[in-house]
């Protein structure tokens, strides 16, 4: 993998690539060796809305198709977005969007539940660092098959809750089954068969074992 920009090989990219490859290889326990994710670094907003195909949120950096990763460039991330740069967040939101396509193949190409999917690749990129613990959960579930700016708030510390007390087997599982639901009254359910307890805010909020 070679990430060329401005026609100059981008040695610390590649690095961190390779790293967060590793990393996650380990966790989704896959011995992904062929055909690994692509990654297009695109210039600006207006290159975001066309491979889009629509216009685009400020907040939008990120996207995959489970093959390839399209980021917005480091050199025009302030100027093109509404976040702040960072090496680390830098960094971090790449290993996000690799971790989608871990998912993705885990989990069949799995599109539901939103929050599910947000959640591991926010909790596996390093990206909870960045993020300040809700006092409360009160809006995760609701983010079903539908995304939005708030799905990243609460997400990401809900799936840290459940590797850390649950452990990954169980994540995995879950995320393998996900695409057997096909509502969110079905996912519910599967939740249920795996952990023994149901999904609930209150449950989440008061950190059943
Ligand atoms: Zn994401």
């Amino acid at each position: 993998m070679l990430f060329k920009i401005n026609g100059i090989t981008d040695k610390k990219l590649n690095a961190v690539y390779e790293k967060s490859m590793r990393e996650l290889d380990s966790f989704f326990d896959l011995g992904w060796e062929h055909g690994k994710p692509n990654v297009v670094i695109v210039p600006d907003r207006k290159t975001i809305n066309a491979l889009k195909g629509k216009a685009t949120e400020a907040w939008v950096v990120g996207w995959g198709n489970g093959k390839t990763v399209y980021i917005l460039s480091d050199k025009n991330f302030e100027k093109e977005s509404s976040h702040k740069y960072s090496d680390d967040k830098y960094f971090a939101l790449l290993k996000h969007e690799l971790a989608h396509c871990f998912s993705h193949l885990i989990s069949k190409s799995a599109q539901k539940p939103v929050w599910l999917l947000e959640g591991i690749a926010i909790f596996l990129s390093g990206q909870l660092d960045f993020k300040t613990k809700p006092e409360q959960y009160l809006k995760f579930i609701d983010f079903y098959e539908s995304g939005g700016a708030e799905v990243y708030s609460e997400a990401g510390f809900v799936v840290e809750f459940l590797v850390e007390k649950h452990g990954k087997e169980k994540i995995l599982e879950l995320l393998k089954r996900a695409s057997e639901s096909d509502s969110k009254d079905a996912f519910a359910h599967l939740f249920k068969s795996i952990y023994d307890f149901e999904l609930s805010y209150n449950n989440f909020n008061r950190g059943i074992i």
